[in-house]
């Protein structure tokens, strides 16, 4: 609750950049808890995210207080387990509330890379606001870490040579950003924070930096974003992953932004083949990490309240999309509308396909890395014949062979971020379709664009 009384929830947090950056590394040392044994300062593994109380948050960036003015009003942080493009595409140009704030992370000692680009492009279509980490900063020759200190504390005390060789790297990376036509500055030097980006050095091996990351995380959130973080009674609610889980059958994990689900809710949403009603048979979330007592692998909620990562069972959901919204229908609601609101984000996507009936045939692992990809193909106005989700089987391909007489060009499949079946491999080679696989979008157009221009020769 805030000083104004309004109730605020926790913010999301997503993460991406550079594979070997060290997204999983910084992760994994954000969850770490400075507190010894105890039941790990209240943080909780949930469905496809981990969530930080606000007394954990205090403790760990209790270092900051040096620095700066500590005062939290949000009831905790969400931050989403999937690093990389996975979850993150999940935020979709429009409807999507998956991510308030995301972090880019870039390897001091490398500077930008590919997917770096790629995740600017990606942040700045989605105009999502985002934080550099600028990690591995204990790679720096010489550098003496001082375990989980804030950043600016420790560099202090670094030796002339270490600062020297921070400063060449930070100007070079700076230099690199404005290419990419973003102003950055150190988060602490930034007076600006809508004009520049803020880059927090860390490294996920000391923890240095990352009180100053997450302190960050949260100052922005609350001062700039507390409209978006105001506690809404009205659900919303992204799916993050279609999955069979044995004995619950096909479930959907869900990060549920606003609102509360109720066991028994009726749901509606988005399907491969069409709009999915149904009811909720369980809430699931994993089980404490200290409770040994429990052996099963989930916990039953009768209701969870948001920010929150949750497994949802439910009958019929083997077409689930995901990436698409949930919604409850409530007393009142009109079912048959909200069937074609949420079937709009698939049908939305298909305004890309080229009205002549020619072009690529793409696929993708959920709505918001298939709008993603389109949205490229449209910059580099490369006509797209059709469109699909989730792997890519025989029939997917026969879709692509139309081409084949039509304009051999196009006889290409682009499958981003998604598994290829084997039979639907080998019968692409058979009738000559050109299958590119990538979880990239720069690599399928790169090979894409070297493909088409041997064909002309
Ligand atoms: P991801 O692909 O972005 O998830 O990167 P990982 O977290 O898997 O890290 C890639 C590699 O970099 C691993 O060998 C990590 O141990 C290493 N790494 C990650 N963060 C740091 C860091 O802050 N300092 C150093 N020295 N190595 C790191
Ligand atoms: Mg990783």
């Amino acid at each position: 609750i805030t000083k104004d009384g309004k109730e605020l929830r926790s913010p999301i947090c997503c993460i991406l950049g550079h594979v070997d950056t060290g997204k999983t590394k910084l992760l994994d040392k954000i969850r770490q808890t400075n507190v010894q044994g105890g039941e790990a300062g209240g943080i909780t593994q949930q469905i496809g995210a981990t969530y930080f109380p606000i007394e954990s948050i205090e403790e760990k960036t209790k270092v900051m207080q040096a620095h700066e003015k500590v005062s939290y009003e949000v009831p905790g942080l969400l931050m989403i387990d999937t690093p990389g493009h996975e979850s993150f595409t999940n935020l979709r140009t429009r409807g999507s509330s998956l991510c308030n704030i995301a972090i880019l992370v870039i390897d001091i000692m490398h500077g930008l890379e590919q997917q770096t680009l790629e995740s600017i492009r990606l942040l700045r279509d989605r105009k999502a606001p985002f934080v550099v980490a600028l990690n591995k900063i204990d790679r720096l020759y010489d550098w003496v870490a001082t375990p989980n200190n804030s950043f600016r504390q420790s560099f202090e005390s670094q030796k002339a040579s270490v600062k020297s060789e921070f400063e060449t790297r930070f100007t070079q990376i700076k230099v690199a950003l404005a290419e990419q036509g973003l102003n950055s500055e150190l988060y602490y030097k930034n007076t600006n924070m809508s004009k520049y980006v803020s880059i927090v050095p860390t490294s996920a091996f000391t923890g240095e930096g990352v009180p100053d990351l997450l302190w960050l995380l949260l100052e922005l959130t609350q001062k700039r974003m507390s409209k978006q973080l105001k506690y809404l009674t009205d659900v919303e609610a992204t799916i993050l992953e279609v999955k069979v889980i044995e004995g619950l059958g096909t479930t959907i994990d869900v990060i549920l932004s606003n609102g509360v689900l109720h066991e028994g809710d009726r749901v509606v949403l988005c399907g491969m083949n069409g709009p999915i009603a149904t009811n909720i048979r369980a809430l699931l979330t994993p089980p404490p990490a200290r409770e040994l007592r429990i052996k099963s692998e989930y916990v039953h909620h009768k209701e969870v309240k948001a920010a929150l990562g949750v497994k949802i069972a439910a009958n019929d959901l083997e077409k689930a999309v995901a990436g698409s919204r949930l919604l409850v229908v409530r007393d009142g609601d009109d079912e048959d509308e909200m069937m074609d609101d949420v079937m709009d984000d698939l049908t939305g996507l298909l305004d890309s396909v080229d009205p002549t009936g020619r072009g690529v045939t793409v696929q993708a692992s959920t709505l918001g890395s298939l709008e993603a990809l389109l949205d490229f193909l449209k910059d580099m106005k490369i006509p797209v014949m059709s469109i699909g989700l989730g792997p890519v089987y025989k029939r997917d391909v026969m879709k692509a062979t139309a081409m084949l007489d039509k304009a051999k060009e196009f006889a290409v499949m682009l499958c981003f971020d998604v598994k290829v079946d084997k039979e639907a491999e080998q019968y692409a080679n058979e009738q000559g379709v050109k299958l590119f696989s990538a979880d990239v979008i720069y690599h399928l157009f790169d090979e894409f664009t070297a493909y088409q221009e041997k064909l002309l020769e």
